[in-house]
């Protein structure tokens, strides 16, 4: 389906601009914080921000916002996002769940589905820029929500314990595959730098990324170091005071 028709299937009253989904090869590797953190970077510019959480099996968005509670409904039966804090819009399966520690056991139809919902049966208002939290993976439930969702640019993050050349030569395959840019890498738990003496450990072993963004002709984005303190504020909910200096650049250049 063509993006613009993939459009049309909002609510009249709904309107997005531009969507970019957030990929991983594996959970764990930080597409979540990726994401949360890129939707941070677009509300402090001053875009009007909603999140997707597609992650519907290991949805950990609600939770690095401290939202908790079940999403409302307007009375012809469009789902009402839960707004953060700082009034990003979020969307996600622990919102509507009787209870956020029910496990997700649906099959990838059903997956794609809920998705689906999530992008038109939604009040968006004027969003500026929409970030989809990608189920993990390149097979068959990404690919599913991939076209469930009309994705203009899709940010792959990685981290060094990967076979990171294979899972983005997968990504980009899948990208190619469903005609959506790549707009960069992400690295993520790149390194650690030491409180002490400033040194930078690559705790994960040594980074390839800038040799497989240079083969595969993509940006690298991104570096982001392992941070203990970043990870205590996404556990308390806090990740909108999160203090990300290593991704300003990737925003300034994909937010405009
Ligand atoms: P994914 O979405 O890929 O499954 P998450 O973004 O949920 O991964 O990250 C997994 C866990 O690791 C979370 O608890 C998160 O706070 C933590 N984490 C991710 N990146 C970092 C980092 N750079 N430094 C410290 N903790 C991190």
């Amino acid at each position: 389906m063509a993006n613009n028709e993939f459009r049309e299937e909002l609510d009249p009253q709904s309107s997005v601009n531009k969507v970019i989904g957030i990929v991983s090869g594996k959970g764990g590797v930080g597409k979540s914080l990726v994401t949360s953190l890129m939707a941070v970077k677009a509300m402090t510019k001053g875009f009007r921000v909603g999140i997707i959480d597609a992650d519907i099996t290991g949805p950990s968005i609600p939770k690095a916002f401290g939202l908790s509670g079940k999403l409302g409904v307007t009375y012809d039966q469009l789902m009402v996002p839960a707004v953060t804090n700082t009034g990003i819009n979020v969307v996600s399966t622990n919102l509507i769940l009787e209870n956020e520690t029910d496990p997700v056991i649906w099959r990838g139809p059903v997956i794609a589905g809920v998705v689906k919902q999530f992008w038109k049966d939604t009040v968006w208002n004027n969003i500026d820029y929409m970030f989809v939290d990608m189920p993990p993976g390149t097979g068959d439930v990404p690919l599913t929500v991939f076209q469930s969702i009309p994705v203009d640019g899709i940010i792959i993050v990685t981290s060094p314990q990967e076979l990171v050349s294979m899972i983005v030569t997968k990504a980009v395959n899948m990208a190619k595959k469903m005609n959506v840019p790549i707009l960069g890498l992400v690295e993520n738990m790149s390194y650690f730098e030491c409180p002490d003496c400033g040194h930078r450990h690559e705790i994960f072993g040594k980074s390839h990324i800038d040799e497989i963004a240079k083969k595969e002709g993509l940006k690298v984005l991104a570096k982001i170091p392992i941070d203990p303190e970043v990870a205590k504020q996404v556990d308390a909910g806090l990740v909108e005071y999160v203090q990300a200096p290593w991704l300003d650049e990737a925003a300034d250049s994909i937010l405009k």
